[in-house]
């Protein structure tokens, strides 16, 4: 205990990465493991990205466009709205802490589900900024008992859609009742890191439900279907007060040369998101029944990735798992569950035969 550092500062806990494969490969003395904890997407980025990022290296010593004029442009269009409505970030990820940054203090209130992404809580804590952790209902976000939960000094209410981490989303009919039922003195945040994998035919296209809330702030992400994690770019949709707001407080080269080159060219490459997606959607639904065949409760998904209950403790089973080179994600809130990505099918099956070996 520091006296002087402030007390959410000091129960904070940093973010706990899924293990990274050359972590696990020099402890084990193996090559060859396969990562599946991070949610990222086992096919990569389109070659076209890999090429974008390539020829941006021989400006690395400019800064990046702070404004990022072309790949706003080409967001807006394809998006249709305009560029004053879009924000970028160093991954979500920070657009998540910037939110909270500009628009709560120790005085205000913030609202999320729990379980959901753990970077919410984070975010709030970082800022000494009260919050109410709403628990879901069988796994899926109670927009019901987070609307109870705003009080009169709450400032923003995230729903993450699909959610992380248990894949569950909610429809369009029900988010459309939760914003329209929101006061206007507040912000609600739709993070949608894994919008591009939903294939439900009522999941909501939120950028059509903007005229349901004044404040709505729509979160998407070149790290998760687009495959570019480690450039870090995320983006937020937003109407163009809160974005001049938002851009007031940012740091002004967050999104870097390499990565706005590389998304541009990635939003050009529409078949390789499709593959990506239906990929994806194929080996969630065998995972799901191959896994669900084992006894195991697997929630359904709409994202990248799947809740698995074990019945048992998750930490002991990621621990065996690891000794087989596959990295999955234990979650303290979810003590018998693992979060268990999509990967491609031969992870896959080499999860699914790890699986049955340490439950045999
Ligand atoms: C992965 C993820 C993000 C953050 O992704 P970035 O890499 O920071 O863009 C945001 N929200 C959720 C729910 C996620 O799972």
């Amino acid at each position: 205990m520091n006296p002087w550092v402030i007390d959410t500062i000091e129960q904070l806990r940093p973010y706990a990465a899924g293990k990274p494969l050359e972590e696990l490969e020099r402890e084990l003395g193996i090559t060859g493991a396969c990562k599946l904890a991070s949610n990222e997407n086992p096919l990569g980025p389109s070659p076209r990205a890999l090429q974008a990022a390539q020829s941006a290296l021989g400006a690395l010593h400019r800064y990046p466009d702070a404004g990022a004029y072309e790949l706003k442009q080409r967001l807006a269009a394809k998006l249709s709205v305009t560029p004053a409505e879009i924000v970028l970030g160093n991954g979500s990820n920070e657009l998540l802490d910037l939110l909270v940054r500009t628009f709560a203090t120790p005085e205000h209130h913030v609202v999320f589900g729990e379980p959901s992404f753990v970077v919410y809580r984070m975010a709030a804590m970082a800022g000494g900024v009260p919050f109410a952790a709403v628990p879901l209902t069988q796994q899926v976000h109670d927009l019901g008992a987070m609307a109870a939960a705003v009080q009169p000094n709450t400032r923003l209410v995230f729903v993450a859609n699909p959610n992380n981490p248990t894949g569950s989303y909610v429809s369009r009919a029900a988010l459309s009742q939760f914003l329209s039922s929101l006061p206007h003195t507040l912000i609600p945040v739709l993070d949608e890191a894994y919008f591009e994998y939903a294939t439900a035919s009522d999941y909501p296209d939120s950028l059509q439900l903007r005229h349901l809330h004044p404040n709505l702030v729509v979160l998407r992400t070149f790290s998760k279907a687009y495959g570019l994690a480690a450039l870090r770019l995320g983006y937020a949709i937003c109407p163009p007060e809160l974005a001049d707001y938002l851009n007031r407080v940012r740091a002004p080269f967050n999104a870097n040369s390499v990565a706005q080159l590389a998304a541009m060219a990635a939003l050009g490459d529409e078949d390789h998101l499709k593959k990506v997606v239906s990929t994806n959607a194929l080996e969630r639904e065998r995972v799901t029944a191959e896994l669900s065949a084992l006894g195991l409760q697997v929630w359904p998904s709409q994202a990248n990735f799947v809740l698995v209950g074990f019945g048992r403790p998750g930490a002991a089973l990621y621990d065996q798992l690891l000794r087989l080179g596959v990295i999955t994600r234990p979650l303290p809130p979810l003590p018998e569950c693992l979060r268990i990505t999509i990967g491609t099918g031969e992870e896959n099956n080499r999860m699914v035969s790890a699986v049955k070996s340490v439950l045999s």
